[in-house]
């Protein structure tokens, strides 16, 4: 399968830089920890060196010890400079949050996740209304619905995250 494109960014990358929300995690299996693409696994192993035993079974990358905290990290985290050192390749959920896709009742939601302070801020905006418009189009396309199918592991059960819009992805893809 062809690689995807990346996804535009709703929120500004000085502000996540300064923020030191994300990437952050309480435990060390976390639920919020990012899910892979069968690709993205591949990628990473290939051209970042990543060793196999970061990724878990159900393909999440496995959280390390924050070196300067207690809680745990991301391990392409940079814990002093807040960078993603992998930015340019960071999985596709990375690219989605606040966003994410949720299986609620069998149906397939886009959600957001408003403990992101930038979002809870710009939740209600005309800006945020015209980029769910855009991230709902491009969920629902040939290739993401192709791109679901493959990988059934992304359409995950969050819970405490607000529901924006209903995508066209059946309860059986997953
Ligand atoms: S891959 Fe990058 S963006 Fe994704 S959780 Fe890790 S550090 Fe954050």
């Amino acid at each position: 399968m062809p690689s995807l494109k990346m996804i535009k960014q709703f929120v500004p990358q000085e502000f996540c830089l300064k923020c030191r929300g994300c990437c952050r995690f309480k435990e060390a299996n976390s639920v919020w920890s990012p899910c892979l693409l069968n690709e993205e696994v591949q990628e990473l192993l290939d051209k970042k060196g990543l060793p196999p035993a970061s990724i878990s079974i159900d393909r999440r990358l496995q959280l390390i010890a924050n070196p300067i905290g207690a809680d745990f990290i991301c391990p392409f985290l940079g814990s002093q400079d807040n960078q993603c050192k992998i930015y340019d390749l960071r999985p596709f959920e990375c690219q989605l949050y606040p966003f994410l896709i949720n299986l609620r009742k069998g149906k397939v939601l886009l959600t957001v996740d408003l403990n992101c302070p930038y979002i809870y801020e710009q939740i209600n905006s005309r800006q945020a209304e015209e980029y769910i418009v855009y991230l709902t189009d491009y969920l629902n396309s040939k290739p993401l619905r192709s791109m679901f199918k493959n990988n059934p592991q992304i359409i995950q059960a969050y819970e405490s995250v607000r529901e924006v819009a209903e995508l066209n992805l059946p309860y059986e893809i997953k």
